[in-house]
């Protein structure tokens, strides 16, 4: 059956550094093209936490030591980095697309994702960005800069900024539009650009919308079937990291509640992704989720691995 998807790629489909992000990009277009070649509407959005974390700290550098370089705002730096690895996605996709005899159009649309001005994310910043450190050299930047510094799960010390919930997407007409006539989207890049509505005006906040949320949020409003979630894990696990940790196959709606109540899955790295495929599955009937890793994708689209999230 042709379905609609939206595929939402992580950190490690991208990597840490242009050359890595160019090389890394043609190795995930082939399941996305796969995807494609099959017959399925794909849209996709991707995850920005290092390049953001990049460019907004390379700006703050330069703006320190140059004297002709302005300050850039958080926003800016997510617009950035939309163009930035928008660009190397539509050029990785369009040639895996030729590589294949496919001719659809690739383009990537800057984003802008409402958000709500009173969210309580905005009092609780949680959203881990840019590079690790040692704890030494999170406490010193906490100091220096006043950044908000947490362990990330179990992977070293990263800055935090609020992750509001999305509210709605701006240019969602547009994207509806490309995608109803067979144009393959790149939108909502690394959650979108946080704004908050105030009469006609869209103004950009500093914070970053979790991706899997606004991932799902656009699979919502395109009215997707599926949504599928491509991460550095085959499976979400209860006991994670445990001696008795379990990989599971399929997530009910309810095990999920009950599992997120229960903590089994850390919070900004798999309760997005989680709460995400929940929110949409829950959303509309025949809905469903697969959260698993860009490597098995294929595998997980054909139903051999992966977690399942849908109302059963
Ligand atoms: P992405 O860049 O794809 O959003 P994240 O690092 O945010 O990736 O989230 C994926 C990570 O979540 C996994 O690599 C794993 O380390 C971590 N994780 C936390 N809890 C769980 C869990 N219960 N099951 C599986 N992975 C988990
Ligand atoms: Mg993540």
């Amino acid at each position: 059956m042709k379905q609609k998807i939206v595929v939402a790629l992580g950190g490690n489909a991208l990597g840490n550094s242009p050359d890595e992000q160019l090389k890394l990009v043609k190795e995930t277009a082939k399941p996305i093209v796969d995807l494609i070649q099959e017959g399925h509407q794909v849209i996709l959005a991707h995850g920005n936490g290092p390049q953001v974390g990049m460019i907004n700290l390379g700006m703050e550098t330069a703006s320190k030591s140059v004297a002709a370089t302005p300050e850039m705002p958080f926003p800016e730096c997510g617009a950035m980095s939309q163009g930035y690895i928008g660009y190397h996605l539509q050029n990785a996709i369009r040639e895996e697309l030729l590589n294949r005899e496919m001719t659809m159009p690739v383009a990537t649309v800057v984003t802008q994702v409402i958000v709500d001005k009173d969210d309580q994310a905005f009092k609780n910043p949680t959203k881990p960005i840019g590079a690790f450190y040692s704890k030494d050299e999170a406490l010193k930047l906490q100091a220096e800069k006043g950044f908000d510094m947490v362990e990330d799960a179990g992977r070293g010390w990263r800055r935090v900024v609020p992750s509001p919930i999305p509210v709605d997407v701006a240019e969602k007409t547009t994207v509806k539009t490309l995608v109803d006539n067979g144009h393959v989207v790149i939108t909502v890049g690394g959650g979108g650009i946080p704004v908050v509505q105030e009469g006609n005006r869209l103004i950009g906040v500093p914070a970053v919308i979790d991706k899997d949320f606004a991932s799902g949020k656009m699979a919502e409003i395109l009215d997707a079937d599926y949504l599928i979630i491509l991460t550095a894990v085959e499976q979400v696990a209860i006991n994670y990291g445990k001696a008795d940790e379990k990989w599971l196959s399929t997530l009910s709606i309810d095990e999920a509640e009950q599992y997120m109540n229960e903590g089994h899955f850390a919070p900004g790295s798999m309760l997005p992704k989680v709460k995400a495929a929940v929110t949409f599955a829950k959303s509309k009937p025949g809905r469903k989720a697969l959260i698993t890793s860009l490597e098995r994708a294929k595998e997980g689209i054909q139903g051999k691995t992966g977690t399942v999230i849908m109302v059963q």
